[in-house]
Formats: C-alpha cells, sequence, structure tokens
C-alpha cells in the first residue's frame, strides 16, 4: 500500500511524494525541486524514484536537482524520454513496474501530449492522471487529437469507482463553473461547486477526488460522444 502527500510547486502545480510499502520513497512530477526537498527533510526520508506522467516542464524541472541529490531512478515514458531530463528507465503501455514493492499499472493517456502516461496503484486504488484528467477538467490537446483524449478518457473511466484522481494541477474551481456552463442542472454539481469553494477558502488543496464523483460532475467524463467531447474541449478553450 501506498501514502501520498500533495506538494503543492510553482504556481498551481502539485507534485506528489509517495510513501511505499517497503519503505522507499517516490514523486511524482516534480516541476522544481526545493519544495520537493522540503518535505522529505520535514519527513525525515530520502528519494528511491521520480515520475514524470510527460515532458513538460512543470512536471519535470526538478529531475536533474532531485537525481543529483538523493541518487533517485527516474522513470518517465518512454516515447518522450528523449524530451526529459535526466531519464534512466522509460515506461510503456501495459507495463506492470514493482515500485518499492507495490505494483504500479502504467497506462498511456495521449491527448495533453503524445507519450502521457498515468500511473496507477490498484491495490492502493489511487491513480495520478498528470494534465490528462483534471478534476472536472481535462488537459490541452497540445500534441494529440480529441479522438485520442476521448479514447484516453475512457481507460480512465474503466477504473473502479473508488479510484482516488490525484492531477497535476490546482483548476478545480474554475473548472466548477465551466462544467456548469454545460449542465446548469446537475445537482451534484452545484453541490460539489460549493464544497471546492470552501475548501479553497480555507486554503486546503482540493485534490484527490474519487472516479465516481468526477462521473457525476466532470462534463469531460460525461460526453456521450466524441462530437460531444471535443464541443466541450473546443468551448472550454474559449472560456
Ligand atoms: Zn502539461
Ligand atoms: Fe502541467
Amino acid at each position: 500500500m501506498i501514502e501520498v502527500t500533495i506538494i503543492p510547486v510553482l504556481k498551481d502545480n502539485y507534485a506528489y511524494l509517495i510513501r511505499l510499502g517497503d519503505g522507499t520513497s517516490a514523486v511524482v512530477d516534480p516541476g522544481e525541486a526545493a519544495p520537493v526537498i522540503e518535505t522529505l527533510e520535514r519527513l525525515g526520508l530520502k528519494l528511491d524514484y521520480i515520475l514524470n506522467t510527460h515532458h513538460h516542464g512543470d512536471h519535470t524541472a526538478g529531475n536533474a536537482a532531485l537525481k543529483e541529490k538523493y541518487g533517485a531512478l527516474v522513470l518517465a515514458p518512454e516515447t518522450e524520454r528523449g524530451r526529459i531530463p535526466a531519464v534512466d528507465r522509460g515506461l510503456r503501455e501495459g507495463e506492470i513496474f514493482m515500485l518499492g514493492g507495490d505494483a504500479m499499472h502504467i497506462i498511456e493517456t495521449p491527448g495533453h501530449t503524445l507519450g502521457a502516461l498515468c500511473f496507477h496503484f490498484p491495490e492502493s486504488r489511487v491513480l495520478f492522471t498528470g494534465d490528462t484528467l483534471f478534476l472536472m477538467g481535462c488537459g490541452r490537446l497540445f500534441e494529440g487529437t480529441p479522438a485520442q483524449m476521448y479514447e484516453s478518457l475512457g481507460k480512465i473511466a474503466a477504473l473502479p469507482d473508488e479510484t482516488l484522481i490525484y492531477c497535476g494541477h490546482e483548476y478545480t474551481v474554475e473548472a466548477t463553473e465551466f462544467c456548469l456552463s454545460i449542465e446548469p442542472d446537475n445537482a451534484d454539481l452545484k453541490r460539489r461547486q460549493i464544497e471546492e469553494r470552501a475548501k479553497e477558502a480555507r486554503g486546503e488543496p482540493t485534490i484527490p477526488a474519487t472516479l465516481a464523483l468526477e462521473k457525476k460532475t466532470n462534463v469531460f467524463l460525461r460526453a456521450r460522444t466524441l462530437e460531444e467531447f471535443t464541443a466541450y474541449r473546443e468551448k472550454r478553450n474559449h472560456f
């Protein structure tokens, strides 16, 4: 089983510290090194693994400094490794990587970038989605097509409902506004907006959320056809 600690980095990114079952630890998407080092020192931990969901700098810029300080193994999408600093080992679709004794399933989710990955820990019911799925949102299509992203979100939607989603950015409250513009009468969405605004007011992260809640409130997961999904993604760009 894994234990996740949220580390706010940069303006609105999240890195995640994972304590693994065998006492080792990993970080997901270190957009900068200093806040990760502070968290490790506060918890009295070293760093064994660095995981990147995709090649963007706000998810990878801390790789080199953390690898140098801790000798951590850097794991990243095989198809993007040329664009990511200090990679040791590429990860591929369908692979099961034993990370400190915990099985990590690699799910390729192209759309935001072509090689984007999600990291799934089925036993712990945890999924790291990077910039593919946000709470009540989905990533911009910088490299992939709407059809690719729609299919990628379908892979996520097929996971167990109790799965906890840890995504790459804090965009949740503004995302509620967009989802309500599409589904103004969705009662779950109205209730969730109040709850997420309250967390924001208390200065708390809105992360994580269950996949079940996302399926009730995230219009990108609720789109019934590719055409509907494509229309929402296009509207979101100009919202
Ligand atoms: Zn990105
Ligand atoms: Fe990002």
